[in-house]
């Protein structure tokens, strides 16, 4: 490719380096033509590769020659890439390393604190964590000081709706696009990278814009955390996971809805060959939705053993929106990975997810947040507050009674970047230690995602997601609302404060 543009008289050089110019050059091939989506109109850097990303390099090296007369208008479009990269996130830099001098550093598996050490990065992953004492500066080596700051390891949200905003208006909610999605989680992907959360599970997304959005996150042309992304949420007709806010005259249908054996399994599949990484479903009834009760099972057991059975058999966990206490059951008994909210969970479902080793992920700061500013229609509103009087009780039952725990927030029922409040609630209004509740956002939530080998802890070999911030959350967990450092995958997204 660099030898065409030379032929050409174009100075690769002094074009962006780094994933723009990969970007250009992926625009070269059919596999754009065919991949390009409505969401991908966001701007120059807003693409979707999920396909092109298994191609291999030298695949893309090999283009035949009959493309060529396609490079006239790719490189109009490098132009405008190069034009608009001053917003785009930069990839680090092969053999650099970077070496960050932590006043403290605390581990999140023993809660211990140490003094004066050094993270040597190197590309995106941690090289190697050692005394400051003992641990030179090489030349070309860049220094941080975070000498008064805790680093710790990046956070993690394992639900999340990065696509979606705080706006419950159902005029709002029926009037929404893909577009409008795909911007949304531009936006909230930084917003949530800067609250200090590197990677997230993002669980219900309409058009598969969450898929566009993690690949234009992975590729550098939008700031965000890592993503684990499910696409459109399963449920049954009518259910919390359809759009009921319609009369039947519009034939308005989720994109997500299966009803029967037969339908769940096409649907997995269906995900799953757009780009899914993870299956989400609807178990019960939920509290965003119109006419339909959260206490009440929506998925049958057959239907779930069904959706985990091909989401499993094809490599991908399953979590399971459920507040009632027999979809709880049901979904833990389905082996299903996780529950999502769980309010009205109950000592059996507790005996199964515990029997199971199901996670609960159980959103509880949303609830504060949407009693005191939500302006939810009454349909809604009268189920959030029962939702509300009981959810945190049984939910502190399940934390006592040792059902695993990973932190997720439900991010967009109110506002992104404030997901770490959710740490305050389990410590200071459900009793958790705060070593506990800093590990649901750490090891925990890794172990959810499957990503054990690469975040959750600051190790040697896993990405470099770091972040600091003034004290020791330990002793105060509500420190980790104001972060002061972000690191994500080797590269400086905030300093002393302030985004980059
Ligand atoms: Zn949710």
């Amino acid at each position: 490719m660099a030898r065409r543009l030379a032929a050409l008289g174009i100075n690769v050089r002094s074009l962006k380096s780094g994933p723009a110019w990969r970007q250009a050059q992926i625009r070269c091939t059919p596999n754009y033509m065919v991949t390009n989506t409505p969401s991908n109109w966001l701007d120059a850097r807003k693409r979707a590769f999920a396909k092109l990303r298994s191609q291999s390099v030298t695949e893309k090296a090999n283009m035949p020659l009959k493309f060529k007369p396609a490079l006239c208008s790719c490189i109009t479009l490098m132009a405008l890439v190069a034009s608009t990269a001053a917003h785009a996130q930069q990839e680090p830099k092969a053999g650099k390393r970077t070496l960050i001098r932590a006043g403290h550093l605390l581990d999140v598996k023993t809660g211990k604190l140490s003094d004066a050490q050094t993270i040597v990065v190197s590309g995106d992953s941690i090289q190697s964590i050692g005394p400051s004492s003992s641990t030179s500066p090489q030349p070309g080596d860049e220094l941080i000081d975070l000498g008064n700051l805790t680093v710790l390891p990046g956070l993690i949200d394992v639900h999340t709706h990065l696509t979606m905003n705080t706006d419950f208006d159902p005029f709002h909610e029926v009037t929404s696009t893909n577009a409008k999605e795909a911007i949304n989680g531009v936006v909230n992907a930084r917003k949530t990278l800067m609250a200090g959360f590197t990677s997230v599970r993002n669980v219900g997304a309409s058009g598969f814009v969450d898929v566009d959005l993690r690949d234009a996150i992975d590729s550098g042309q939008v700031a965000g955390p890592h993503m684990l992304v499910s696409g459109p949420a399963l449920g049954i007709t009518g259910g919390h996971c359809d759009d009921n806010l319609l009369p039947f005259q519009y034939h308005q249908v989720s994109e997500g809805v299966a009803d029967g054996i037969a339908q769940v399994q096409h649907k997995v599949r269906e995900n799953i060959k757009y780009g899914a990484d993870v299956i989400k479903i609807c178990a019960t009834g939920g509290v965003l939705s119109k006419g339909d009760d959260p206490q009440a099972s929506q998925y049958t057991l057959e239907e779930m053993q069904a959706i985990v059975a091909d989401a499993h058999r094809l490599g991908r966990k399953v979590a399971a929106h459920a507040h009632g206490a027999q979809g709880i059951l049901w979904a833990s008994e389905a082996g299903i990975d996780s529950i999502e909210h769980g309010s009205y969970i109950d000592d059996a479902a507790i005996a199964m997810m515990k029997k199971h080793g199901t996670y609960l992920v159980p959103t509880v700061y949303l609830e504060d947040w949407q009693i005191e500013n939500g302006h939810l229609p009454a349909f809604y509103h009268q189920k959030m507050v029962d939702v509300s009087s009981v959810a945190k009780k049984n939910i502190k039952h399940a934390m006592e009674s040792g059902v695993k725990i990973a932190l997720g927030t439900d991010a967009a029922v109110y506002p992104h970047g404030l997901n770490a409040h959710e740490l305050d609630v389990y410590v200071n209004q459900l009793g958790m230690a705060p070593l506990t509740a800093l590990q649901t956002a750490t090891i925990n939530a890794a172990d959810l995602l499957g990503l054990s080998s690469k975040a959750g802890t600051l190790e040697a070999g896993k990405w470099a997601d770091i972040i600091a911030v003034d004290k020791n959350p330990l002793d105060d967990v509500r420190i980790l609302q104001n972060v002061k450092f972000v690191m994500k995958a080797g590269v400086i997204y905030k300093q002393n404060g302030n985004e980059k």
